[in-house]
């Protein structure tokens, strides 16, 4: 049976591509491997979202290149994101490489292996293709929560971000074919789905006839056996009352929400072109917290855009503090081929970005611990995951707002259930807990935040 070797860099997207890949190369005979020097086939499927997520494929190339000359069969494919950007480049700086195909050509990968074996000459496949719904993918017992895909591409066109480039147009799946994958995956044992789109608050509207995410919430609240649904990048130029309400009606919809806010700094949102103001981002979180009181909210930041002054950065600084998130994940800008502001003239100096970095994270971590501290002596409903990574003793969960937990199960299999757990601390990155009697009070986790806002 020849081998697979598949190594992900990137998103939640990437990682739900390179399960199909996996699936669909399964169906080729192809076995998954964790040893690259065993491989017949090494797929690298990558991140071009910033430079260092760049770095590291090419770095790992030079190294592959060593065991392409020891075994000159080894095929070499660079599939996703920087595939699509940088194309026939690849090929250039990597001659090692036999493969390289955007995400639009996933569903031929088998026959694109094929090609490159018998012709022995390079393939380039990075053209437009239409979407397919692929499920195909590797079985995994016990698996309890999956990624589902609901719409390729992004036509926001923020002046930093590739993504456009690299993942095309919005096109959505059609709810039905949806709402089968998730029906499939909850037969198989999945409790928890999340949702996937760039811009996933856009879904359904390019759609006939058109619909939106919040009617495809309600659709999937109605499968059996999934537990909670969570979904992941919402714009906040698309988020409707509509959604929000759906957030607190729809059952199995968490009390979560990632809201990229970029930038506090009305200057710096116009430069990116992301539509809002940060009057109008607070306004929306005010609209959030009001419907769904408690509501754990995180965020995506980037220090050190163009043209960012100390200033500018204070107003980020401000809406942190202001909005108290749950998690924040900030981002040093990272000057991108293609973009309108990798051509800005007013580039900011990396020491300038590195510390900036360093203060948004101290601030988020000060109010991300306000947060968390608020949990302690609540008693929350913990999805069981897993065995605790630093005590194989413990067992490891999920509160709905997801945050993790670790806890004594006495011996107990709670894996795949829904426990009450009584919050006993908060740590940095998780919270520690002891399971709560079966009967004991689950409180609502949204209802505690809130009255600790
Ligand atoms: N589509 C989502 C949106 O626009 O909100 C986010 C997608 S992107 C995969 C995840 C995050 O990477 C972005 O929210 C942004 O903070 C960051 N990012 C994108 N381009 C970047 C760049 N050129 N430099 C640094 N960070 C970047």
């Amino acid at each position: 049976m020849p081998k697979l070797y598949l190594t992900t860099y990137g998103c939640q997207m990437n990682e739900y591509d390179s399960e199909r890949v996996a699936g669909l190369l399964k169906g080729e005979g192809y076995e998954l491997t964790e040893e690259p020097g065993e491989a017949d086939l090494v797929l690298l499927n990558t991140c071009a979202i910033r430079e260092k997520a760049e770095d590291k494929v090419f770095s790992r190339l030079g190294q592959l290149s060593v065991l392409k000359r020891q075994r000159p069969d080894l095929l070499i494919g660079v599939m996703g994101c920087m595939a699509q950007l940088w194309q026939g480049k690849i090929l250039d700086r990597a001659p090692q490489v036999d493969l390289v195909f955007g995400s639009a050509a996933v569903a031929r990968v088998g026959e694109l292996i094929e090609r490159a074996r018998a012709t022995g000459a390079p393939v380039l496949e990075t053209g437009e293709a239409p979407l397919v719904k692929i499920t195909a993918k590797p079985e995994r017992p016990g698996q309890l929560k999956a990624f589902v895909t609901v719409m390729e591409g992004c036509e926001k066109f923020c002046t930093f971000c590739v993504v456009p480039m690299t993942r095309g147009r919005e096109r959505s799946h059609p709810p039905e074919a949806i709402l089968a994958e998730v029906r499939g995956l909850a037969a198989s044992g999945v409790r928890e789905v999340t949702l996937l789109g760039q811009t996933v608050n856009a879904y359904g509207r390019d759609l006939t006839p058109a619909t939106d995410l919040a009617a495809l919430l309600e659709l999937i609240d109605s499968v059996e056996g999934i537990e909670r649904i969570r979904f992941t990048t919402s714009n906040p130029y698309n988020l409707t009352p509509r959604l929000i309400r759906a957030i607190r009606d729809v059952p199995k919809v968490v009390e979560y929400l990632h809201l990229p806010l970029q930038s506090g700094s009305d200057r710096v949102l116009a430069r990116m072109n992301r539509g809002y103001t940060a009057a109008r981002y607070l306004e929306l979180i005010d609209e959030l917290t009001d419907t769904v009181p408690g509501i754990a909210l995180s965020t995506d930041l980037i220090v050190g855009f163009p043209g960012e002054t100390d200033e500018d950065f204070e107003r980020t600084v401000d809406v942190v503090e202001r909005v108290r998130y749950d998690n924040v994940f900030a981002f040093r800008y990272s000057r991108r081929p293609g973009t309108p502001a990798s051509d800005m003239p007013d580039q900011v100096p990396d020491e300038v970005k590195a510390r900036r970095n360093a203060r948004i994270l101290e601030v988020a971590t000060r109010v991300g611990a306000l947060r968390s501290g608020a949990l302690e002596g609540r008693v929350l409903p913990v999805l069981v995951d897993g065995t605790s990574r630093k005590d194989p003793a413990e067992v490891t969960g999920r509160t709905r707002c997801n945050r993790v937990v670790n806890f004594d199960a006495h011996g107990r299999d709670l894996l795949g259930m829904v426990v009450p757990v009584l919050v006993t601390r908060a740590l940095p990155h998780s919270l520690r807990g002891e399971l709560a009697g079966p009967d004991g009070p689950v409180v609502d986790e949204g209802r505690v935040l809130a009255a600790s806002a």
